[in-house]
């Protein structure tokens, strides 16, 4: 096995130091990443997954412990080799870009080389070639902000990619993007690090990104709380992969007897990576909501049930989660009765009696989670999208797509985000809102 490329041991990093508002971002942190590693850190916001980027790049010194990359500790670096480091050892691309705006892209993505003191013509070339190879060259000459989110994104992987560096560091790269942007800037990622064979780190929030990985970081509350090898993936580092999954997989079973063993693989580590709760948590708390569903339970004792110990057989949630989750329930089961009003109706070919009424209050739950602005015309276009739906002109995906659809097209005009929200908790109210034996009245 080779050398690990970063090797952090007990890393801390404290903010304003020996001042009054001293805070500890990272606390004890220790791992190795390995050359040709795709590596994601994960975990919710501010639990010090940027902070430990900013120390990896050489603009945060840590407070403790110890950091090397390539077998060196960059805050002993000369002021020329920082700079040399912090171009060619290291890439970074921002969620944000970063791109200068009185430039012109090409210039943007040559501008490290000049700290190198490569002649223009030798810059002008391989800054073109980058933005080729990602295919933004039909804009080398535009000025940043005439250009798409997606675009100036692949301005900056050209950029981060120009001076040839060992290492990756991509801090929520798609963050701002849309789904489009969002699969191109992936799989330049995925290319650099298998192609280019580059060490690529990536912070991400978006569990469908961890598949790309290698090894997942899990943060939580300023610590590395653990290390997910991905099982799809062939390890460079040494793990013991199979340990997480045999030891839950027959709780797994239990919880979906009729899933085959390799999707209670998947849902072992989709529950490690994305929810605090033990699987013991998860049975009870499906338990509650079942009761909540058929309607055999009420608001309040659902409610003190979520918070109730685990030892005293409660799913020990806390009070503030337990009360989000009721309240959610609550609203989406209250939202379904109407959806439920109206399928019946249909049903009997009563379509007739208070349909706008309906349509209009099911429009008014959606449009109460979004909070944005919306003009008449657009209000208009999403109740018939919403009647399209509901008597079923086209699925799931068609909602989806005419919400995201231009109105000057025949949609409603909405960005990819609320549309997929809407979407999701439109087919929230539909799942609950159909008729099951001995469900809701
Ligand atoms: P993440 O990237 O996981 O969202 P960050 O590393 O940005 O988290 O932040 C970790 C913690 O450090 C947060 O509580 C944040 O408020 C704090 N923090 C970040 N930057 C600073 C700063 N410049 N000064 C003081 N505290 C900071």
């Amino acid at each position: 096995m080779p050398e690990p490329i970063i090797k952090v041991k007990n890393l801390e990093i404290t903010y304003n130091k020996g001042k009054e508002n001293e805070f500890v971002a990272t606390r004890g942190a220790t791992f190795e990443i390995y050359p040709e590693e795709y590596i994601a850190f994960f975990g919710p916001s501010g639990c010090g997954k940027s902070t430990i980027f900013y120390s990896l790049l050489g603009i945060l010194e840590p407070s403790g412990g110890e950091l090397l990359v390539k077998g060196e500790n960059p805050y002993k670096y000369t002021p020329e080799k920082m700079v040399h480091f912090q171009t060619s050892t290291i890439g970074i691309i921002y969620q944000a870009f970063f791109l200068i705006n009185s430039i012109s892209v090409i210039d943007n993505v040559a501008l490290p080389l000049i700290f190198q003191g490569v002649p223009p013509n030798v810059r002008r070339k391989r800054a073109l070639d980058l933005l080729k190879r990602f295919e933004v060259d039909s804009k080398a000459d535009f000025y940043p902000d005439n250009l798409s989110g997606g675009q100036s994104q692949r301005v900056s992987v050209s950029r981060s990619m120009v001076n040839n560096p060992d290492i990756l560091l991509a801090d929520e790269p798609t963050g701002n993007l849309d789904s489009i942007s969002t699969k191109q800037v992936m799989d330049a990622l995925e290319e650099i690090n298998q192609i280019d064979r580059k060490t690529v780190i990536i912070i991400t929030h978006n569990a469908a990104q961890l598949k790309y990985c290698h090894r997942v970081f899990y943060f939580k509350d300023g610590k590395l709380d653990r290390i997910v090898p991905n099982p799809e993936k062939k390890q460079i580092a040494k793990v013991d992969k199979t340990k997480i999954l045999v030891t839950e997989m027959e709780q797994l079973s239990r919880l979906y007897p009729y899933n085959p063993p390799d999707d209670l693989k998947v849902k072992s580590l989709v529950n490690f990576l994305t929810q605090e709760l033990t699987l013991d948590q998860v049975q009870r708390l499906e338990n509650a909501i079942r009761m909540m569903v058929d309607r055999k339970t009420e608001e309040e004792k659902f409610y003190e049930y979520l918070c109730a110990d685990f030892d005293a057989g409660g799913v020990g949630l806390n009070k503030a989660r337990a009360r989000k989750i009721t309240d959610r329930i609550v609203k989406i089961l209250k939202e379904s009765k109407d959806i439920q009003r109206y399928r019946r109706r249909l049903l009997h070919g009563d379509l007739f009696t208070n349909q706008d009424e309906l349509v209009n209050k099911i429009r008014e739950y959606l449009m109460a989670d979004y909070g944005g602005k919306i003009s008449p015309e657009q209000r208009a276009a999403l109740k018939t999208a919403i009647f399209d739906r509901l008597v079923g002109n086209f699925r799931k995906e068609g909602f989806e797509k005419r919400l995201n659809t231009p109105l000057k097209d025949g949609g409603v005009g909405f960005n990819s985000q609320t549309a997929y929200n809407m979407t999701l908790h439109l087919e929230k109210m539909l799942i609950q809102g159909l008729e099951t034996t001995g469900g809701g009245h």
